[in-house]
């Protein structure tokens, strides 16, 4: 029988209202049923958001550098458990057991960096423009958080929206997303435990809350409840739109992290060797399932058929199979549906008179695979920039191939999407590569490195219908999980009437 999970509400861990549980399964193996999550209603939602209303009037009193001795200790525990964790999200969403533990660090990164914040929270002073008079300015925190999360970076996403509001004095309504259930209650088990743990018999029920369940019950009710105060949310733009929609209408504070079809421009002076190896990587690391992941390459029209041969082979090499196994590079799409999903792109590929199929392109079911949601890395060449696979985000295991006469046409074929997010360029042009920095469109834009690996301490987010302005990471994600406050102090012992007794 598997095991069954709960939520955590009001600080004890509980049954959902519904008495239902979805399953979460091993997408590299079916067979493998991980356990079973609740599928929770709106009565669940609503229990969470009562508890964090009542926590934040306590937990925003803490101060806030021991607030961030809250984070340093889940650190410290995801250190202790690194691998353990990382195994079991390799278990339930793919990816390779290299890339969870990447995915974990990343987690671990942000919280050390959000406990040191505890003790920055830096405000502004201005002078005032009255003689015995102090304006000051500083963070206050906003209230109840509420916090929606995909399923391809299970730890990170959840750790860049959580730790930061904590640490600010915010209290948190978190739903993960359906298919990566397992990381998202280890993460809060390690929070609420670190709560225990540093606050002692003064611990506050109620300041993390875990609500499992669908985006479209559990997500909704997020959404709509009075008294959630700002959203944080990370999936697709569709999804986005929706939430933005639904939230404005009680004017919550909203952060969207949305959809990319991030491009890598290769030059035809660029070091080539490198060049494959940042595409092959960006391209099918995460079987593509990355919000920057490299899903189309640009190259230069004079080393076009060369690079394209390499890359052809490389890519064919790539060994698909289970992610905690040794040896493997690429996992399995992380649902049925999201595999067929792969494969309807890549139908509307092939129905393209000018694109040519180079590799893959279909389901991968030779021994073991059969087993599990695995597509092999897929590759057209050929692909012109108003085709819809060069437009449209895939998310999964599929590269298309635009070719470019030089730098001016290449970085417009790159902003020629809806999405910004992440860019590349490789070249050893020093002109070429500043030109590039400044006219691509997008949050992100690398030098001879691939569109994927953000570190933890630096703005991440896009421009466009990738977002709506707002970064999480680093120290501008802050911003967001705050209010600033002004404070005028006049010690002159009489009235002072700013702009009328001074001019
Ligand atoms: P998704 O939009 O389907 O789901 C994301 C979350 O929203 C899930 O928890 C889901 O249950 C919930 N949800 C669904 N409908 C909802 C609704 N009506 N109201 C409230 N919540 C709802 O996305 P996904 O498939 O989980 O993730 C893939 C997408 O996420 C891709 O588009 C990818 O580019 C994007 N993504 C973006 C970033 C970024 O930082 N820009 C990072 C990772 C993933």
């Amino acid at each position: 029988m598997a095991e069954k999970y709960l939520n955590l509400i009001n600080g004890e861990w509980v049954e959902p209202s519904t008495g239902k549980y979805i399953e979460n399964r091993n997408p590299a193996d079916k067979d493998d049923l991980i356990g079973l999550f609740p599928a929770s209603s709106e009565v669940d939602v609503n229990k969470a958001v009562a508890a964090a209303k009542i926590a934040f009037e306590k937990w925003r009193l803490i101060p806030a550098p021991k607030r961030g001795d809250v984070l340093k200790i889940v650190g410290d525990m995801m250190l202790a458990q690194k691998d353990d964790i990382s195994f079991q999200m390799t278990r339930e969403m793919g990816k390779v057991f290299a890339e969870t533990k990447g995915d974990t660090q990343e987690g671990i990164d942000t919280a050390y960096y959000a406990a040191s914040e505890g003790r920055r929270l830096f405000g502004l002073n201005a002078p005032s423009e009255l003689p015995n008079k102090m304006n000051l300015s500083f963070r206050v925190p906003i209230g109840v958080g509420g916090f929606i999360c995909p399923w391809n970076f299970p730890m990170a996403i959840p750790t860049w929206k959580l730790f930061p509001a904590l640490v600010c004095g915010n209290t948190a309504v978190f739903k993960p997303a359906e298919l990566t259930p397992k990381t998202a209650h280890t993460l809060v088990e390690i929070i609420d435990a670190a709560m225990r743990e540093v606050l002692g018999k003064d611990y506050i029920p109620g300041v993390i809350n875990l609500v499992h369940g669908k985006g479209s019950v559990v997500g909704e009710a997020i959404t709509n409840h009075e008294d959630i105060d700002l959203i944080s949310f990370t999936g697709s733009t569709d999804v986005g739109k929706r939430i933005n929609a639904v939230a404005g209408a009680s004017l919550k504070r909203v952060s969207l992290e949305l959809g990319g079809k991030n491009a890598q421009i290769v030059m035809d002076d660029a070091n080539q060797d490198l060049a494959l190896e940042a595409v092959l990587w960006g391209a099918f690391g995460t079987t593509g399932q990355r919000c920057t992941a490299t899903s189309r390459l640009i190259l230069h029209e004079k080393i076009y058929d060369e690079f394209i041969k390499k890359l052809v082979a490389k890519a064919g090499k790539l060994r698909l199979g289970y992610g905690n196994d040794k040896g493997v590079d690429v996992g399995p799409c992380v649902s049925e549906s999201q595999r067929n999903s792969v494969n309807e792109y890549v139908q509307i590929g092939k129905n393209e008179d000018k694109a040519k199929l180079v590799l893959g392109g279909e389901f991968a079911t030779d021994g073991t695979l059969s087993k599990g949601w695995f597509y092999k890395p897929t590759i057209f060449v050929d692909v012109t920039p108003e085709m819809r696979i060069a437009k449209e985000e895939i998310f999964g295991p599929v590269l298309s191939v635009i070719k470019t006469t030089g730098l001016e046409d290449a970085i417009n074929i790159l902003n020629n999407t809806k999405y910004g997010l992440s860019s590349s360029i490789f070249t050893n042009n020093v002109n070429d590569a500043f030109t590039a920095v400044r006219d691509i469109k997008a949050g992100i834009t690398y030098v001879n490195g691939a569109t994927i690996g953000a570190e933890a301490h630096m703005p991440f987010g896009g421009v466009k219908q990738t977002g709506n302005g707002h970064r999480e990471g680093g120290w501008t994600v802050y911003d967001f999980y705050t209010e600033w406050k002004a404070v005028y102090i006049d010690y002159s012992g009489k009235l002072q009437r700013a702009q009328i007794d001074n001019y």
